[in-house]
C-alpha cells in the first residue's frame, strides 16, 4: 500500500486515510468486488478513484450527481489525472476528446450519468474497462428513497461486458444502510456476493437536536443568530418558504440567500458559488441544494420543516462539519409537517409496497424526533450500529427528559406482537391491546388472546406514542415492505424480564390530536 499513500499525497494532497478508506482501497486493489456503506462526508470518492489510478485500464464511475462529477473531473485533471465525464451536459467537442483518449487507452477515469450507459454501451465494450464503480448505489433500489430506473442498466452492462470475456470488477458505494436496501444493491449490481464494508456511521462532531415547531421563524432566527458569521444551510419544504426565510434573516442582518429549482440557472450558480467561496453565508434552500456541493466547513444545518425520512435527515444534517470540526444541527417538527409528509407519500404514484416503505422511513424519523434518550444511539441503531454509548453531544444527553418505568407496558405491547405471529401492523396491535371489538379482531379470533384488552388504560394515540418509543429504543423493528411489527433481541430481553425500559410519558391530548396515522 506504499503506492497508495504516495498517490494520496501526490494527487489529493492528503497525509493520511480517513477511517475505513484504507481497507476499502486495499480490497479493491486486490481485485475484490466491494460494497462500501459509509456516511455522507466520510470520503467515498477517494475509495474508487485511488485504486483506479493503481491499475491498468479504464474505470467507469456511474453517478447521478452531474455537478459533483464536473468538480471531481476538474480536480483530477488539475492534478494530472486523465479523467473525463459523459453526461447530458457534455458537448460534442468534449465527448470527441474523451473517445480519442479511450481509443488511445490513456483515459483512467470516466464519469458517466446513468442515462448515458445504454447509449455508450458499444463504446464501453471496446474501451477495455477494468472496473465499474457505482456511486450512490442505493439508486438501484426500487423501494429505496432515490430510485433511478437507469441504474438497472448497470447489471445489463456488466453482463454484456462479461459475456465478451472482459474481467470487470464491480465496486459500489452508498450512504444508505438499511438492510433491505443493502440486500437489493447486492442482488442487482453484483453477480457474486461482494465484500461488504459497513463504515462507522457516527459523525460525532455533529450536535443533534430536535424541537417541536412553535414559531418556526423565531426558532430558526434565534439559532442562526447564535452562529453569526458562520456558513450554514436552512432547509425548507417549499420554494416560497426559502424566500420568506431568507428575507426574514436578511432583516435581522444575516447574509442569507434563497436557493431552489425555480430560480434560473445563473442565479443558482452565483448563489452556490458565493456560499462556497465567501465566509458566513446562510443558504435557505429546498433539498435540491447540497447534493454535490463540496464545502467542508458548513457549520450548521437547520431543518425548518421535518425531512421526509431518516436517511434524508442524516444526509442533510451530514452536510455540516465535513471537516470534522464541531457543527450544530436543529430539526423542527410540527403536526402539520407530519401530515404533509404522509399526504405526499399517499398521493404519490408509487406502488403500494413502496408507499408502505416510505411510511416506515418517516416513522423511523418520528421515533428519532420523539426519542426518550440519546438521539445518536437511536440514529445509529437505525443504521445497524447498536453498540454505542450515550454520546454527550445531543440535546437529550445535555438535558434528559423525565421518564417512568415502562417495562410492564412494553411487555404488553411486545407480547401482543409475538402472540399474533409478528405479522401485523401497529393499528391492529393497538386494537388488541385496547380490547377493541373490530371486524378484524373478530375474524382472526384475536379477542381470545391473553393480551386482549390488557392495555385499556391508554388511548390509541398514547399507544402509538409508546410503541414509537419502543421502536426508537430498538426493542421492535418494522418490516419495510409489509409494515408488520417485529420483536428484536433487545425486545425479547424485556419480554423475558431480563431488562427494564424507561419511557417518556405519553404526550397530552392537545399536542397529539392531528398526528395522523402513525
Ligand atoms: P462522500 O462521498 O463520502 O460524502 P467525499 O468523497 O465527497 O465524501 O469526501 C468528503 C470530503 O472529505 C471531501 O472534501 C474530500 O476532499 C475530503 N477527504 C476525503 N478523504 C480525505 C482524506 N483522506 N483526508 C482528508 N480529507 C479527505
Ligand atoms: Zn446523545
Amino acid at each position: 500500500m506504499d503506492d497508495a499513500h504516495t498517490l494520496l499525497k501526490q494527487v489529493w494532497g492528503f497525509d493520511r486515510f480517513r477511517p475505513g478508506q484504507e481497507e476499502i482501497v486495499a480490497a479493491i486493489v486486490e481485485g475484490r468486488d466491494v460494497l462500501a456503506i459509509m456516511p455522507t462526508g466520510a470520503g467515498k470518492s477517494l475509495c474508487y478513484q485511488l485504486p483506479a489510478l493503481m491499475r491498468p485500464g479504464l474505470t467507469v464511475v456511474v453517478s447521478p450527481l452531474i455537478a459533483l462529477m464536473r468538480d471531481q473531473v476538474a480536480a483530477l485533471q488539475a492534478n494530472g489525472v486523465a479523467a473525463g465525464a459523459l453526461t447530458s451536459n457534455t458537448d460534442p467537442h468534449e465527448a470527441e476528446a474523451i473517445y480519442q483518449m479511450i481509443d488511445a487507452g490513456t483515459l483512467k477515469l470516466l464519469f458517466m450519468a446513468p442515462e448515458r450507459l445504454s447509449v455508450a454501451g458499444g463504446l464501453l465494450r471496446r474501451a477495455g474497462i477494468s472496473m465499474l464503480a457505482i456511486d450512490e448505489a442505493h439508486c438501484v433500489s426500487q423501494w429505496g428513497h432515490d430510485f433511478r430506473p437507469d441504474y438497472l442498466r448497470i447489471g445489463e452492462l456488466r453482463d454484456a461486458l462479461r459475456a465478451e470475456g472482459a474481467e470487470v470488477q464491480i465496486t459500489a458505494f452508498t450512504a444508505t444502510a438499511d438492510e433491505e436496501t443493502r440486500g437489493e444493491i447486492a442482488s442487482k449490481l453484483f453477480s457474486d456476493a461482494p465484500q461488504v464494508f459497513l463504515g462507522g456511521f457516527d459523525r460525532p462532531n455533529l450536535f443533534l437536536a430536535f424541537e417541536p415547531k412553535a414559531q418556526a421563524k423565531t426558532q430558526v432566527t434565534d439559532f442562526v443568530l447564535r452562529h453569526e458569521g458562520e456558513a450554514g444551510i436552512v432547509y425548507c419544504s417549499s420554494r416560497a418558504k426559502t424566500e420568506q426565510f431568507a428575507e426574514h434573516l436578511q432583516k435581522k442582518g444575516i447574509e442569507a440567500l434563497a436557493y431552489h429549482a425555480g430560480l434560473d440557472a445563473e442565479t443558482r450558480q452565483v448563489r452556490q458559488d458565493r456560499f462556497t467561496r465567501e465566509d458566513g453565508i446562510v443558504i435557505c434552500a429546498t433539498v435540491a441544494f447540497g447534493m454535490g456541493i463540496d464545502k467542508p466547513d458548513v457549520r450548521f444545518v437547520v431543518h425548518a420543516d421535518l425531512p421526509k425520512s431518516m436517511e434524508a435527515y442524516y444526509q442533510e444534517v451530514g452536510r455540516a462539519g465535513r471537516d470534522g470540526l464541531p457543527a450544530d444541527t436543529l430539526t423542527l417538527y410540527g403536526v402539520d409537517d407530519i401530515k404533509l409528509r404522509r399526504l405526499q407519500i399517499d398521493d404519490s404514484d408509487a406502488p403500494d409496497a413502496r408507499r408502505r416503505a416510505d411510511h416506515q422511513r418517516l416513522n423511523a424519523l418520528l421515533s428519532l424526533a420523539e426519542a426518550p434518550r440519546c438521539r445518536r444511539q437511536v440514529l445509529l441503531a437505525f443504521f445497524g450500529e447498536r453498540e454505542h454509548e450515550p454520546c454527550g453531544n445531543c440535546d437529550l444527553c445535555k438535558s434528559p427528559v423525565e421518564t417512568f418505568d415502562g417495562t410492564e407496558d412494553a411487555q404488553k405491547a411486545l407480547s401482543a406482537m409475538v402472540r399474533t405471529g409478528e405479522r401485523f401492523g401497529l393499528e391492529h396491535i393497538i386494537s388488541i391491546l385496547r380490547g377493541e371489538d373490530t371486524e378484524r379482531v373478530r375474524t382472526l379470533r384475536h379477542d381470545q388472546l391473553p393480551t386482549y384488552g390488557v392495555g385499556a388504560h391508554y388511548d390509541k394515540h398514547q399507544w402509538r406514542d409508546l410503541c414509537r418509543q419502543l421502536y426508537a429504543l430498538g426493542l421492535t423493528s418494522v418490516d419495510a415492505q409489509y409494515g408488520s411489527w417485529l420483536v428484536t433481541e433487545a425486545g425479547w430481553a424485556v419480554l423475558k424480564a431480563e431488562a427494564q425500559v424507561a419511557l417518556r410519558h405519553p404526550p397530552a391530548k392537545q399536542a397529539r390530536r392531528a398526528r395522523g396515522s402513525g
